[in-house]
């Protein structure tokens, strides 16, 4: 098996400060390869919407740095905002929730980008005056400060929930789900993504921490 790209790129890193006597050979074999880099996806179409939001509340080289990603690995957390990068972070469970609610979340931490920009190199608080500032003029004025997943922390609009028996996957809807649905992961895996009666997702009570992805 031929090593992956990342790994050759570090072997030659390693290999040339070895030449060049800066890295004894033990403690070369001791330094482990870096952890493979997150699992992050940009979105150019979020990434639009994002710039020209921006744009219009007069942050123009934010509007220029600014990017949008998607992260599967997020558990609870609906989003973060990171200045430094001038980057956004999404959790893709958002989109099960409703498009809303990913549009919500994209300003929640774009006022967190705008507030600093506006602010320079002041320190502010994360959601303090100014975040509150910036939440208002990029249209969520009544913004609260968590960042966790509203099915976790906000008001529950979604009242059914329906759990796969294969891999235990739940998914929520408002309303009752009236036609016979099944889960689209297991019959991808099990049954060449033909329906199958063993993966209809069944009512519970307890919604759990998982949403159908
Ligand atoms: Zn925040
Ligand atoms: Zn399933």
């Amino acid at each position: 098996m031929s090593p992956a790209p990342r790994q050759l790129a570090f072997n030659f890193g390693r290999d040339l400060l070895r030449q060049i006597n800066l890295l004894p050979r033990r403690a070369a074999a001791a330094v482990k390869p870096r952890r493979k880099a997150t699992s992050l996806r940009r979105d150019p179409i979020l990434e639009e919407v994002a710039r020209m939001l921006v744009k219009r509340v007069g942050c123009h080289r934010l509007a220029k740095e600014v990017c949008v990603s998607w992260n599967p690995r997020m558990r609870t957390t609906a989003g973060v905002a990171c200045y430094r990068t001038r980057q956004v972070v999404l959790n893709p469970k958002l989109i099960e929730i409703s498009a809303g609610e990913v549009q919500r979340t994209l300003r929640h931490e774009l006022a967190h980008l705008v507030a600093q920009a506006r602010a320079g190199r002041r320190r502010i608080a994360a959601h303090g005056r100014e975040w509150l500032e910036a939440c208002a003029d990029l249209g969520i004025p009544d913004e609260k400060r968590c960042h966790e997943l509203p099915f976790k922390t906000r008001r529950l609009t979604r009242r059914h929930y329906y759990q796969c028996p294969g891999c235990e996957t739940v998914m929520a809807r408002v309303r009752r789900v009236k036609s016979r649905i099944a889960c689209i992961k297991c019959c991808r895996k099990h049954n060449g993504g033909k329906y199958h009666e063993r993966f209809r997702f069944r009512e519970i009570a307890e919604p759990g921490d998982r949403i159908a992805a």
